[in-house]
């Protein structure tokens, strides 16, 4: 037995685990349970990718500058107030590990993304929940859950896993409902997914302390090559780029990214089918008996009428090799979060959720 034991907080992290990407001995499976963009990245990014292979013996560029003008010249920002991470998930690391410590308080929503609460741990500082509104994102309770010790207040919008998203006037309350001393973090990661929505970015150049995170492992689907990047006030980038890593993303994934998000024409295809599609599964879903809340994002929140009933549906869907999502863990426990994917992988779940209501097993 180690006498070495770890800093407070640690041991209380559960262990982040990923979408499962199998079934044993199904061979035709359609993984619905990260969010994945089902056709994967564009040409382009995949050429960029390729491309950047044959320079594998070389560093990457430590300050992303390639990226970081891509990124300011297609959402019209300041490529000095970028800065970019493996995956937004760093990002928010990078937040937690510089603004807050061991007595400190991070908040996050009822049903927010898991990684605000364990980043928040590694850091030492304490979790704390803000409770939603039938999952919804509450300002209110949010606002009533700030203290003085207050240091990080993390909203995605559209949030995961449930997909809701709160206007552009709570967010403006909620970021002026704030102390100065801490930090709004804007967690973007499927703004994409709305249409001329500039995830909080008209919000991060109006107030000191208002910080947006992105990612390019939704929209872009480039989730395997973990590039993320966030935009905030020049100060608390200066912070950031402080604790990174300097050599914290591979170069063909810069590369990839780079390329992925010039080419906007994909990219808003991508947008459009995923919103069609959506809402063809979200009806396909109500008319089997299965509602789900609106989804601003690229996957759909399906409400069961009790655990039994969704973890039922979610081993019948497996048998069928078709993977969703449990969300148990995020206080959903007779809820499935499908990820909306190609016609066929639409049309395939709604078909299986149908014949499980029906009463298959
Ligand atoms: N924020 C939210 C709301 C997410 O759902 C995810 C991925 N599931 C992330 C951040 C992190 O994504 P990545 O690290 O791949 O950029």
């Amino acid at each position: 037995m180690s006498k070495i034991t770890p800093q407070p907080g640690i041991m209380d992290i559960d262990l982040y685990e990923g979408g499962q990407t199998h079934v044993e001995g199904v061979s035709d499976v359609v993984k619905l349970s990260s969010n994945e963009n089902p056709y994967g990245p564009s040409e382009a990014a995949l050429e960029a990718y390729r491309r950047a292979g044959y320079d594998l013996h070389r560093y990457p560029s430590s300050d992303h500058a390639g990226l970081r003008k891509a990124i300011a010249d297609v959402h019209g920002l300041d490529a000095e107030r970028i800065v970019v991470g493996a995956g937004s998930d760093e990002i928010i690391a990078f937040l937690c590990q510089a603004y807050a410590g061991p007595g400190d308080e991070v908040i996050h929503t009822e049903h927010g993304f898991a990684m605000y609460r364990l980043s928040a741990l590694a850091a030492g500082a304490t979790p704390v929940e803000a409770p939603e509104q039938q999952r919804v994102t509450d300002v209110d309770a949010i606002l009533a859950a700030c203290t003085k010790r207050t240091k990080l207040v993390f909203v995605a919008n559209p949030n995961n896993p449930t997909g809701t998203m709160i206007g552009g006037n709570e967010v403006a309350r909620l970021a002026a409902g704030i102390s100065e001393q801490a930090i709004l973090v804007l967690d973007g990661a499927y703004a994409e997914y709305v249409e001329e929505y500039d995830g909080g970015a008209a919000l991060v150049e109006a107030r000191d302390n208002v910080v947006m995170t992105r990612t390019f492992s939704k929209l872009y689907g480039l989730g395997g090559l973990r590039v993320g990047w966030g935009y905030g006030p020049k100060e608390i980038m200066d912070v950031l780029n402080r604790v990174r890593g300097p050599f914290n993303v591979a170069g063909p994934s810069l590369a990839a990214a780079e390329a992925a998000v010039r080419d906007v024409a994909y990219a808003e295809k991508c947008r459009i089918d995923n919103a069609r599609h959506r809402i063809w599964l979200s009806e396909a879903l109500a008319g089997h008996g299965v509602p789900c809340d609106i989804s601003m994002a690229n996957f759909v929140l399906a409400r069961f009428a009790d655990r039994d009933e969704a973890d039922a549906c979610d081993r019948y869907l497996k048998s069928q090799g078709l993977i969703a999502r449990k969300v148990a863990g995020y206080n959903l426990p007779n809820c499935l979060r499908i990820t909306v994917g190609d016609e066929s992988g639409c049309r395939r779940v709604a078909h299986a959720v149908g014949q499980f209501k029906g009463g298959a097993r």
